[in-house]
């Protein structure tokens, strides 16, 4: 269906004087035959399970619409781009990694699916792909992407449109609290090194210091918790945890990543319990042009004036 769905989508490129090419990564793009820079527009059409048929989805046929109408009334030349495998069945953002040259053609060919296929048998059996050329970034001048809200922000405020300012940047650590596993009938309760109780200590301090330092942008989610061993008649040995927090500065992820380890030694050493944070993800947050923001807030001051705001991506 992926692929069919982008064949659909070739045959809509041509219907409109867009000329269909496709890279070596199976990204689908539809360029203008007139001679210039095109701005490049476009999205991803997979989408996750029950993910609904706005993701993605959307921001492709948008363009498909924004490119059709500046041919039809000779406005300035625009791209459209369908990237492959958004949502990660080989890797996050693998076409478009490909594309912005974040990922070479080995590496991306040598990736394999839940269902152990590898991306480049897969994407070499298509004719439409074989023998296929890159496609260089600066063959366009800008890219943009419209994407349907993936939070509840502008549809609780009953807005419309969100510019985005900035992709917001993540940190993750992997949390062990160690204390000592016993009986849970014999041990008395002086002599107790828990770790749940540990964990809950750690979780309420946490909770009280990111919320005190937070902008109205940060966010954060223990979102994994395992207690070893997990049972009624046992005080809990261990407990690993997963802590991500996300926000657009730098500074504030730097800020928040200092708390976590901070408020870990303290509740480490005041409950004799051994923590470990270890940072194992970060991704930087990313500004976008600020030109382009403008344009767009000007855009949306014009046709939805009072239902728009400048925003974060999710
Ligand atoms: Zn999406």
């Amino acid at each position: 269906p992926d692929i069919a769905s982008r064949r659909w989508l070739a045959e809509k490129f041509e219907a409109c004087g867009l000329i269909p090419r496709w890279d070596p990564a199976a990204n689908l793009f539809g360029l203008p035959p007139q001679s210039g820079q095109p701005v490049l527009i476009g999205s991803h059409s997979d989408t996750q399970p029950e993910g609904g048929w706005l993701d993605g989805a959307y921001g492709v046929i948008l363009a498909l619409e924004v490119a059709r109408t500046s041919q039809e009334s000779g406005g300035p030349p625009v791209a459209v781009v369908s990237f492959q495998d958004e949502e990660s069945a080989f890797m996050p953002l693998s076409g478009s990694r490909y594309f912005s040259r974040y990922l070479d053609l080995d590496t991306l060919y040598d990736l394999t699916n839940a269902a152990g296929q590898r991306y480049g048998d897969e994407a070499t059996a298509l004719p439409e792909v074989q023998g296929a050329e890159p496609l260089e970034t600066n063959h366009f001048s800008h890219f943009l992407e419209a994407h349907i809200e993936q939070g509840p922000v502008l549809d609780l405020a009953n807005e419309t449109i969100g510019v985005v300012e900035t992709i917001v940047g993540s940190r993750q650590f992997e949390v062990v609290i160690e204390g000592q596993q016993n009986h849970a009938g014999t041990t008395p309760m002086s002599l107790r090194r828990d770790a749940v109780t540990g964990f809950s200590a750690f979780v309420s301090a946490l909770e009280q210091r990111y919320t005190a330092a937070a902008t109205p942008r940060s966010v954060w989610t223990i979102g994994r918790v395992q207690v070893h061993p997990n049972a009624p008649s046992i005080v809990p040995g261990s407990v690993s945890c997963s802590v991500q927090m996300r926000d657009g500065a730098l500074n504030q992820l730097d800020l928040m990543c200092d708390i976590t380890r901070d408020t870990a030694q303290e509740i480490a050493e005041a409950r004799n319990l051994k923590i470990s944070s270890i940072q194992n993800k970060s991704v930087e947050p990313v500004d976008m042009d600020e030109r382009v923001i403008n344009a767009f807030c000007e855009a949306a001051n014009l046709n939805a004036p009072g239902r728009w705001r400048r925003m974060p991506s999710g």
